[in-house]
């Protein structure tokens, strides 16, 4: 038995911890398990992939992952970006994906009729048990419902020994994510695909690079040029910060402290005395890349500033 797996997610969403939490139910089950991450920019909201291989034999020689049996993605919006890896899954796999979305959307996003796909609201159930946006603990429950490994009692085990704190929590959404994912049967047989080199975390988002060799990386060691601007972190935000420009002072605390430079000093008509519209400075953000991290929210001394849920 071999089980190939490729997990994609963002940082901050607990993917690492996910395939770790997989990886050590499996060793308990009886299985060994191979875990690699690997990490683009690090930083809260960059793409971050896995691969996880599980089997039931030892595999001193284990292979780049090329057509998994299942792509899990705990995002939807990676699922465009990073669609080699859906195409890349073998006809008769399955492709587990966190959304929001109602299934027969979330399989219209996949695009493939040859694979059963899996579907969940991972960060519905994370903000029920956890009251965190993070759908680590209930993709690990998709993954075991449609793989059948690893046990649940093993998951609850390997919980407890990665994540040491809020155990029955993180458990419950696994389980509450077991029970309810729909999946939606393959309805068509597909053929076998050609095997594809599945790309850099980078790669995908900033298109192809030629990676180069030591003698030739300029100073300050980039190996390929490059700025944030191409990471929209925005896409993966959970709740978006609205401002309510009555209370703001233009303290820039704001400014000062978002770690994405989404917020923007612009701008904004509004009524002045005796009622004459004029321009005044005022703070906004750029949805773009505000990655709804909520610090500009907390570190505001007036409560200008409110997170409100966008999915
Ligand atoms: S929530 Fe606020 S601090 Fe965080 S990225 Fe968005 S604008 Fe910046
Ligand atoms: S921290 Fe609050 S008061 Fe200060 S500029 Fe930002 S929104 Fe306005």
């Amino acid at each position: 038995m071999r089980i190939e797996s490729v997990w994609i997610g963002r940082g901050g969403q607990g993917i690492v911890t996910a395939v770790y939490i997989v990886a050590h139910a499996s060793i308990s089950d009886g299985l060994y398990a191979l875990a690699n991450p690997e990490f683009g920019a690090e930083r809260r909201g960059a793409p971050v992939k896995a691969f996880l291989t599980l089997t039931d034999y030892f595999d001193d020689s284990p292979e780049p992952i090329k057509n998994p049996d299942v792509a899990v993605f705990l995002d939807d919006k990676l699922i465009e970006p990073m669609r080699v890896v859906v195409d890349a899954v073998r006809p008769g796999g399955y492709v587990a994906v966190s959304s929001g979305k109602s299934p027969e959307d979330v399989a219209k996003l996949v695009g493939r009729r040859d694979v059963n796909i899996a579907v969940v609201d991972g960060i519905g159930i994370a903000l029920k048990h956890v009251g965190l946006a993070v759908p680590n603990g209930p993709m690990v429950g998709v993954f075991a419902r449609v793989m059948g490994i690893p046990r649940l009692e093993s998951v609850k085990e390997a919980i407890a020994s990665q994540l040491g704190k809020a155990v029955e929590q993180n458990f419950a959404a696994a389980v509450e994510a077991y029970k309810t994912a729909v999946v939606i049967p393959a309805s068509e047989t597909g053929s076998a695909r050609a095997s594809v080199e599945i790309p850099t975390t980078s790669a995908f988002l900033t298109g192809d690079y030629e990676l180069v060799g030591w003698d030739k990386i300029p100073e300050g060691g980039l190996a390929f040029p490059g700025s944030s601007l191409r990471y929209k972190t925005g896409s993966w935000r959970v709740e978006r910060p609205v401002i309510d420009h009555s209370k703001c002072i233009m303290c820039r605390r704001c400014w000062i402290y978002c770690p994405d430079d989404a917020v923007l000093e612009v701008w904004r008509e509004a009524k002045g005395p005796r009622g004459r519209s004029v321009k005044v400075k005022s703070i906004d953000f750029d949805y773009n890349y505000c990655k709804g991290c909520g610090i500009c929210a907390e570190v505001c001394p007036t409560g200008a500033i409110k997170m409100v849920r966008e999915i």
